[in-house]
């Protein structure tokens, strides 16, 4: 029997196990049942893979999502493995085939969706197969209180009423503790061993701005990215379109995606992403679930989300390969007000707890210390050090006492009646006599020019900082007013402090994540044409390039420049059928970039 190092090797072409996946594979292997929460990309599918290759039987693989299952299927078979699913995508004559293929023991893993496993028919013949292991994947869709909540996960107890001696492993990237103890007891596995992985994701880099001008910062982003996968989160279906629109006019391969065009063209526009044929996907939420892309460089939230949960999984989409990755987020005053409007629910608790939630995420949006930790302390789990990779470890706030400042923005938000937006009353606070200024004669208003010593961007600065502390609130209805909160009188009347944060002056420009590993003008045209090599062998069989091999396997071709097939085999991710694939056709582009 092949011992689970030597499948990681062999049929994989990784050196070593990371994080607890030795210790969970074991326990499978040896029969017992385990609960896995780790992050997304974290590697939880080889945590039951290895285990179904090293028991005998098929490893049967529940998951609910079409797209991740035929992807996954992809890439085993890519490695040599004996995989296959079943799910509504198939014809009867296929279906039929595969199952035919599972009776005469032939396959490793089989994939297959809720509804399916539940049939009389598929129980029957699960009750005629070896069956090595049952793989519960995105477990927390058994939780009614979850956002993707599947009534047939309810059933899935049937697995260990009628097959108790054949080990289970759920796994999920949900870390809550009531959503882990719903998995457990709706499954039935009450002693299984519950491994929690560590929830940071340090190849991710978190960056947050107040939204300025957000179409050019959104493009000179995206431009500095040229050539690398993205993803650009806008709130409306509306704003999708006219970002994708903007991206495309400014000469950005990106298309939109969103619940309001039809599935064909989301299939598409999902498709020429998956196959490097476009750079961007502009979405609102609607994507994401259920796309495996690992080298996504960068996920830009150009309106801020809704929650931790929701920015959490949706920069969780960024880096899966584990390259370096981008989490940009702008954010303004208008963004956290409208965001407050939307919660207005007529149900006082939902209410209270989504308040919450937002405060939460101000919390973290408006942090001065490390955001990795605030990120990681929401999910309960503490980091020692500050990272060192978010924009507060590289670009430090520098923090001063603004009451002063909070005290100008708040008399000139009072002086003019608390009817006007952020535009007028920074026009009065800096002095600028324009004709509504004039008209309402706040010209001569004691307040009017005492912001001189700053220019209007530092003073937007100011007062989205004031709306964030919860001193100052916008007036959706009456058009965007602003107005004093009752926090704001202490403050008004000198009894309380305010402290607020400078404006960062820089705009940190960064280079394309590969030349972080390859800084050297021939690796990166050695790389571009291994790319190209990809992209024409994934195109010959209808794959996405990074089933062929991943960007690690192509970075570390340019570091080692294997001229033989045994060095080729030392690469990251080469396992046996990779290296007799495809290991000719990549040594020889090695080959001829030498020296
Ligand atoms: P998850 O299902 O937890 O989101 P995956 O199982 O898709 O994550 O793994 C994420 C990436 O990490 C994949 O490209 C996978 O091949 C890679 N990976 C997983 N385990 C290892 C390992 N031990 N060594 C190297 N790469 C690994
Ligand atoms: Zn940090």
């Amino acid at each position: 029997m092949s011992t689970p190092l030597s499948v990681l090797r062999d049929v994989f072409g990784y050196e070593s196990f990371r994080g607890d996946q030795a210790r969970i594979i074991d326990r499978v292997v040896a029969g017992q049942n385990a609960i896995v929460l780790m992050p997304t990309g974290g590697g939880k599918s080889l945590c039951y893979q290895i285990p179904a290759l090293c028991r005998d039987g098929v490893g049967v693989v529940v998951s609910p999502l079409i797209a991740l299952m035929q992807d996954q299927v992809a890439a085993l078979t890519a490695a040599g493995v004996q995989a296959a699913f079943l799910n509504s995508s198939l014809s009867f004559d296929e279906a039929r085939g595969v199952i035919q293929q599972a009776r005469r023991g032939a396959l490793d893993l089989l994939y297959v969706a809720p509804e399916r496993l539940l049939t009389d028919q598929f129980l029957g013949l699960l009750g005629e197969l070896q069956i090595a292991l049952f793989a519960i994947d995105e477990a927390h869709c058994v939780s009614q209180w979850g956002h993707d909540f599947r009534p047939e996960y309810m059933q899935l107890q049937v697995l260990q009423e009628r097959f108790p001696r054949v080990p289970k492993i759920a796994l999920t990237a949900t870390a809550d503790g009531p959503t882990r103890r719903e998995i457990q007891t709706r499954l039935y596995l009450d002693d299984a061993e519950v491994f929690v992985g560590s929830f940071d994701r340090p190849n991710i880099r978190y960056w947050v701005r107040p939204k300025e001008t957000a179409r050019s910062q959104l493009k000179e982003f995206v431009k500095s990215r040229a050539g690398e996968s993205g993803i650009v989160y806008c709130l409306s279906r509306k704003r999708v379109e006219e970002v994708a629109r903007f991206l495309s006019d400014a000469g950005v391969r990106a298309v939109p995606y969103h619940a309001g065009l039809s599935s064909s063209v989301r299939e598409k526009h999902q498709m020429q992403f998956v196959r490097d044929e476009v750079d961007v996907v502009v979405a609102t939420v609607a994507f994401g679930m259920g796309i495996d892309k690992p080298d996504v460089r960068y996920v830009f939230h150009y309106d801020p989300p809704k929650s931790i949960e929701a920015y959490y999984q949706e920069t969780g989409r960024a880096g899966r390969d584990g390259l370096p990755a981008d989490a940009e987020l702008l954010f303004s005053t208008a963004d956290i007000a409208r965001n407050r409007q939307l919660l207005m629910s007529d149900d006082a608790d939902r209410a209270r707890v989504d308040h919450k939630k937002l405060d939460a995420l101000l919390g973290y949006l408006e942090t001065a210390t490390c955001r990795r930790k605030v990120l990681l302390a929401y999910f309960g789990q503490t980091l020692d050090e500050d990272c060192g990779n978010c924009d507060t470890c590289l670009e430090p706030k520098v923090t001063y006492d603004g009451t002063v400042e909070a005290q100008k923005v708040m008399s000139a938000i009072a002086r003019t009646g608390q009817m006007f937006g952020q535009a007028h009353v920074i026009d009065v606070l800096v002095g600028k006599a324009t004709d509504k200024v004039k008209s309402k004669a706040h010209d001569q208003l004691p307040t009017f020019g005492v912001g001189q010593d700053r220019p209007a961007k530092s003073w937007r600065h100011v007062i989205r900082q004031l709306v964030a502390q919860g001193l100052v609130v916008v007036d959706v209805e009456g058009y965007g007013a602003l107005k004093l909160s009752g926090a704001a009188r202490p403050v008004l009347q000198g009894e309380r402090a305010v402290e607020l944060c400078e404006m960062r002056k820089t705009v940190s420009k960064k280079k394309r994540a590969v030349a972080d590993s390859l800084d050297d003008e021939a690796d990166l045209a050695l790389f571009e044409a291994l790319r190209k090599l990809r992209k024409e062998l994934a195109d010959a069989q209808g794959m996405p390039p990074y089933v062929v091999f991943p960007d690690k396997t192509l970075i570390d071709l340019c570091q080692r420049r294997p001229t033989s097939l045994a060095e080729m085999s030392e690469v990251h991710g080469v396992g046996q059928v990779k290296l007799d694939r495809y290991g000719e056709a990549f040594v020889d582009v090695v080959r001829s970039h030498a020296g």
